[in-house]
């Protein structure tokens, strides 16, 4: 199939779900993201600061740009005047830098915050706690220029599907907790390329597919 019949497949699952669907383009070429694009769908997810930099620059200007990997601080700067939605907050530090740059851009950057999920400890994110403290802090109410809009959760990376159910109920049981006193946090963005399936069915409402849209990543070895 190709990768637009991929794309629509994909979305007629999750579409009438209420679900979003995020392209993630990491690694491939900017010509498979155009000819996305020109049928129509303009939501693409990266996980490395200078690709995603390179490809807004060369791409057009009304493509919503989701940063979905590992952001370290000193370079969030590089995405601030254009990034659509950070999935990957994992420290209070680093929102306020997010705050910061934002200011800079006078733009105001939607955000979830990243929850550790998986049984790997190769996975980044926060616990829970840290979580709530953030939440709850009073210092969050002076960052003006960002907007906490979800929670999301990389499950373990495993053929044994209960155990991803399992994961992803617990996002979706902490979130669900936090709903009454923080009902501004709408999105929860679980699911790949193998566990989306799942993940819709335990609630999410925004997923991150790349391989099963433009096939397996072969990475310079
Ligand atoms: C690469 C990546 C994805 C997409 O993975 P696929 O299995 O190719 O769908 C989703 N989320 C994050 C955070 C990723 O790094």
């Amino acid at each position: 199939m190709s990768i637009v019949a991929n794309i629509k497949e994909i979305e007629k699952e999750t579409s009438t779900k209420g679900v979003t669907l995020v392209a993630v383009s990491k690694t491939k070429p900017i010509e498979m993201l155009m000819e996305v694009y020109n049928a129509g769908f303009k939501r693409f997810g990266e996980n490395y600061v200078q690709e995603l930099t390179e490809k807004y620059e060369s791409m057009p200007k009304d493509i919503e740009w989701h940063f979905i990997g590992h952001l370290q601080s000193n370079k969030v700067k590089y995405i601030a005047p254009f990034v659509s939605l950070i999935h990957s907050v994992d420290s209070f530090k680093l929102l306020q830098e997010i705050n910061k740059q934002a200011a800079k851009n006078n733009r105001v950057i939607d955000c979830l915050l990243q929850i550790y999920i998986a049984e790997e400890d190769t996975k980044s994110g926060m616990t829970e706690e840290e979580c709530l403290e953030i939440l709850q802090s009073e210092t969050l109410k002076n960052l003006a220029n960002i907007r906490i809009v979800g929670l999301m959760g990389m499950s373990t990376f495993t053929d044994d599907e209960n155990q991803v159910r399992k994961e992803f109920r617990k996002l979706k049981t902490f979130h669900s907790s936090l709903l009454s006193s923080h009902p501004y946090l709408k999105t929860i963005s679980m699911g790949m390329s193998g566990d989306y399936a799942i993940a819709i069915e335990e609630g999410s409402t925004m997923i991150r597919v790349g391989s099963k849209i433009f096939g397996n990543r072969s990475y310079p070895t």
